[in-house]
């Protein structure tokens, strides 16, 4: 194929491959920060698609969507005009799990990304295959398209997500195909195995979607949308978005289908070994679920609606590669869906990916320059994890042109920086999907002050609007203005004021008390201690959110600063700069294979290594110490 005539089509600064989550953010990322970019994908009716579930956030990924958009990112913005149903999840826990999950209509964001996309100056949209990169001398210099296109450039951002090798399974039956029947990108997946990449086979699988008018709802249990709709962009929060939402419906599968898989799991191609690909743990096939908890007799299964103007329903809970035949016995097997009809059958897709471990923690990979890769391709899984990285690669392909400093987030700053640093440090053997439990920090880094973490930080490389940015530094001064205020209000022990408290159920007081220390009383709130505060302004909802998280969680969130700046010690114990790391005595052999693999920034990064022990920390930790005292002796 690559005999093909070839001719230049053009030149750009920066190429993204592929226009899916993460080939959207980089393109819209670069061509933010002035690089004349062009963004190439198989097919533009597939722009920003959502293959699997109908949904964008939940918990761990609410709050990436969140530091998108407060980095000048475009998902946020985008869901908030394509929303059907908004719920604040984990609200009976604390802040720092409450996960924004939206119902997203497909189409509609599909075409208010292609919109932007449309819009964007210094971006080009084409439809068109990328079959090769081209690198001379460990250096990007194009692609080349199926067409013979060579399109020149200083760097390249390959979003390619499941479409390399991609190959579509139901039962007996596979094929190559992308998802919804997109053709695969075969030629790239094979260029890249000609360049020395070990690509590793991925998996992960969807439901069938069936006709709203054959389902009985009347069995069901409606899940409505909350009656507050919280926007997902910060620039969405003085504007009300009510719009009429459509319910989700909450069902059940039965004994009866268990069976039905159970008799058929010889002909699944996960379990007859024919799929090699490994899945994502956490979004398991009904099969799977099946044979791992068979002391179940009902799995929940959630009836999504796939958008406004049109009749599919999103079966969640029943992604499964089983044969169409028995997908039909199976789902009309489950309650409320006897007389089902299947519009898109279920199937598994497997598909090519890296070994992100080869990147840095710019997306960057650490050989060839310029070369970045973003979203599934790095064995990630999801829309928002797909699109963090390709912000992270978008900014950084713009500042590597530019010369400027690598733009990168620890794992103390954002859910961002987690992802990315989990990625190119831990080798991950399944799809990494993004939870608040992989957080460390997570009770600095809740989705409700993602702006007040990085707004600043998109606003200082150029990614943010002066209108985003003035907007958070005023919040910022509004919040730390009420918080004083709250300090010096005085609340005297008398008996008014213990009357009520006793009202509000707390105790009475025996002092006098600041009224923000007063709030921290588990029973009283901001809101509720209004009556000891009669000259209170009324306060935006995001601003009396933190004041009201700042004040209850303070000896928390103080700890948790203390364990960053220890954190932020190691991670400023820089080794990017050890080449080899055999020369330095009492590593063990494997840390040696490990780091020289892997070459971390810091002693921070190397202590998240699997293989790599405290006791070779230590060992790095005393040749710092040696190299610094030798490098002072030498000056
Ligand atoms: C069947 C299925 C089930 C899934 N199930 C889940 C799930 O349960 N949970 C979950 O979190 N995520 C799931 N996902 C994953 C989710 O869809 C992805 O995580 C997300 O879409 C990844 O975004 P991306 O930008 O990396 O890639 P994609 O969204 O896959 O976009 C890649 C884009 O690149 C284009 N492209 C590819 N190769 C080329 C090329 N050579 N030249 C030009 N263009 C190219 C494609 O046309 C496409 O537009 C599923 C995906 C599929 C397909």
């Amino acid at each position: 194929m690559r005999d093909v005539k070839q001719f230049v089509a053009g030149e750009y600064d920066v190429v993204v491959v592929g226009a899916g989550h993460a080939g959207v953010e980089a393109a819209l990322a670069s061509s933010r920060l002035g690089m004349q970019t062009l963004l190439l994908t198989i097919s533009l009716d597939s722009i920003a698609a959502l293959p699997c579930n109908p949904n964008i956030g939940g918990t761990g990924k609410g709050h990436l969507v969140r530091e998108i958009d407060a980095l000048g990112g475009e998902m946020a913005l985008n869901i908030d005009k394509a929303f059907i149903q908004s719920r604040m999840l984990n609200t009976s826990k604390g802040p720092a799990v409450h996960s924004l999950r939206v119902q997203a209509d497909k189409k509609k964001y599909h075409t208010e990304m292609k919109k932007v996309l449309e819009d964007e100056p210094n971006l080009n949209l084409m439809q068109a295959e990328v079959i090769d990169v081209l690198i001379e001398d460990n250096e990007v210099k194009g692609v080349l398209t199926r067409t013979g296109a060579v399109y020149r450039c200083k760097a390249v951002v390959l979003a390619t997500g499941t479409y390399l090798k991609a190959r579509v399974y139901m039962g007996e039956v596979n094929f190559p195909s992308g998802p919804d029947g997109m053709f695969p990108a075969n030629l790239l997946s094979d260029a890249l195995k000609e360049k020395g990449f070990k690509l590793r086979r991925m998996k992960t699988g969807t439901p069938a979607r069936v006709h709203r008018d054959s389902i009985d709802f009347s069995v069901m249990e409606v899940q409505p949308g909350d009656e507050e709709i919280v926007p997902f962009s910060f620039m969405n929060m003085d504007k009300g978005l009510d719009i009429d939402q459509v319910p989700c419906y909450l069902t059940y599968t039965t004994e009866k289908m268990h069976e039905i898989i159970r008799d058929n799991l010889h002909r699944s191609p996960m379990y007859a070994g024919e799929i090699e690909g490994v899945g994502p743990r956490y979004c398991p096939s009904i099969e799977d679920k099946v044979v791992r908890f068979a002391d179940r007799d009902k799995h929940q299964v959630f009836i999504e609606p796939e958008g406004l103007d049109t009749k599919e329903m999103y079966v969640q809970g029943v992604s499964t590669s089983l044969p169409v035949e028995v997908q039909h016995q199976m789902y009309k097997n489950i309650i409320g869906l006897e007389n089902v009809r299947i519009m898109r059958p279920a199937y598994a897709i497997e598909y090519d990916a890296i070994d992100a471990t080869i990147l840095k923690r710019t997306l960057e990979h650490r050989e060839i320059k310029n070369l970045f890769f973003a979203g599934q391709i790095n064995g990630s899984s999801g829309y928002e994890e797909a699109a963090a990285q390709g912000l992270i690669a978008g900014i950084n392909a713009a500042h590597n042109i530019k010369g400027k400093e690598p733009f990168i987030l620890d794992r103390s700053e954002a859910y961002i920086g987690v992802l990315i640093d989990d990625l190119v440090t831990k080798e991950t053997n399944e799809p990494y999907r993004m939870m608040t439990s992989r957080a460390e920090y997570r009770l600095t880094l809740r989705q409700d002050n993602a702006d007040l973490r990085l707004t600043k930080k998109g606003y200082e490389i150029g990614l943010v609007s002066e209108e985003r940015y003035q907007r958070t530094i005023a919040k910022e001064m509004v919040i730390n203005e009420e918080l004083e205020r709250l300090k010096n209000i005085r609340i005297n022990p008398t008996e008014e004021v213990n009357k009520k408290l006793e009202e509000l159920g707390s105790t009475p007081l025996k002092n006098s008390i600041s009224l923000y220390e007063l709030i921290k009383r588990p029973e009283l709130n901001y809101d509720n201690t209004i009556i000891f505060d009669p000259d209170r302004k009324e306060l935006k909802r995001e601003v009396k959110q933190q004041v009201e998280i700042q004040i209850k969680y303070e000896g928390y969130i103080k700890k948790q600063m203390a364990q960053i700046e220890q954190f932020k010690k190691l991670e400023n114990k820089k080794l990017d700069h050890i080449e080899d790391y055999s020369v330095i005595k009492g590593l063990s052999n494997e840390a040696i294979q490990k780091l020289n693999h892997i070459r971390p920034d810091s002693v921070g990064q190397a202590s998240r290594i699997s293989g790599v022990s405290p006791s070779d920390i230590n060992v790095l930790l005393i040749y710092l110490e040696q190299m610094r005292r030798k490098g002072k002796n030498n000056d």
